[in-house]
C-alpha cells in the first residue's frame, strides 16, 4: 500500500509513504508513515507529518522500508480506508465528467445529425416507417442536446420540425422534395 519511488503518481491523489525520523539528538529511531501529496504552490510532492503526529524526514523512504513506529501503524488501517474512499470519489467524478461530456456524442448520433443538417430530412424520413424515423429523430435530438451542452445552452430544445410527421398528423407527407 505504500507508494514507491519511480512509479507514476497521480497529483490528484494522496499516498502513504514510509519516512525516517528527524535527525535530531532526542528523536527516537523509527520509520514512520506519512501522507505524501502534491503541493501546487511548491510544484512538488511533499511529505506530511507522521501519522503519529511526529515531524518526519522530508524525503520519503522509497524502496520498501517497513514502518516501525507502532503509533503510525495503529493509524494505518484508517488512513488506508480514507485514501481508498478518496480514490473511489475521484474515479466517480471522472466517470461523471465523461458521461456528461459524451452522453449524446456518439458516432451514430453524429451521423444522423449530419443527415438532418445536410440532407432533405423530410424526404429521407418519409421513406421510413414511423418507428424508424422516430429512432432517427431520437439520434438527432441526442446529438443536438450534446451540441447544446457544448454551447452551454442545455435548455435548448430539439430542432424545429425534426418530427414533422407528428405535426402533420403522421404519415404520408412527402414535403421537402424527392420527386421521382
Ligand atoms: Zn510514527
Amino acid at each position: 500500500m505504500l507508494a514507491r519511488g519511480g512509479e507514476d503518481l497521480d497529483v490528484r491523489r494522496r499516498y502513504l509513504v514510509a519516512a525516517g525520523h528527524l535527525q535530531l539528538p532526542a528523536e527516537p529511531e523509527a520509520v514512520h508513515l506519512a501522507l505524501y501529496s502534491w503541493q501546487d504552490r511548491l510544484e512538488d510532492w511533499v511529505v506530511g507529518q507522521g501519522l503519529c503526529g511526529r515531524s518526519v524526514d522530508s524525503v520519503p523512504l522509497f524502496g520498501g522500508a517497513a514502518a516501525s513506529c507502532g503509533s503510525c501503524l495503529s493509524y494505518l488501517p484508517a488512513y488506508e480506508e480514507a485514501l481508498r474512499r478518496e480514490v473511489t470519489a475521484l474515479e466517480g467524478r471522472a466517470e461523471a465528467r465523461t458521461a456528461r461530456a459524451h452522453a449524446g456524442d456518439t458516432v451514430e448520433n453524429g451521423a444522423w445529425f449530419t443527415v438532418w443538417l445536410e440532407a432533405r430530412w423530410e424526404w429521407v424520413t418519409s421513406r421510413m416507417t414511423t418507428e424508424q424515423r422516430e429512432y432517427a429523430a431520437d439520434r438527432v435530438a441526442a446529438y443536438s442536446a450534446y451540441l447544446a451542452a457544448v454551447d452551454g445552452e442545455p435548455e435548448r430544445g430539439e430542432p424545429a420540425g425534426l418530427r414533422w410527421w407528428r405535426d402533420s398528423g403522421g404519415g404520408g407527407s412527402r414535403r421537402g422534395g424527392g420527386d421521382r
